[in-house]
């Protein structure tokens, strides 16, 4: 599985691996693609990784390009490291 981030992130910052408690938080985010519906689940780890080095606006969330159509996989439901809530009935 190939990941693409679509929301710009910065080139200046290196990616940080913080290890916390991973077994307290839910293993996985499901992201549904807004052109063709296909849903992804991916690992919670990896979006709050994204989420963290995001500096763009705190209201989009992590977005991934779906590999059926290359569309914007949005997430079905996530709440960000900002305390933004997301949820994929917003966007339909
Ligand atoms: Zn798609």
């Amino acid at each position: 599985m190939t990941l693409t981030l679509i929301s710009p992130v910065s080139k200046h910052r290196k990616m940080k691996r913080k290890k916390k408690n991973v077994g307290m938080n839910p293993k996985h985010v499901s992201f549904v693609c807004l052109m063709c519906y296909e849903k992804e689940d991916i690992p919670y780890s990896i979006v709050r990784d994204f989420d963290e080095m995001d500096p763009g606006d705190p209201s989009v969330p992590p977005m991934f390009a779906c590999e059926k159509c290359g569309g914007e996989m949005y997430p079905e439901y996530y709440k960000g490291v900002h305390g933004m809530e997301y949820n994929i009935s917003d966007k339909l």
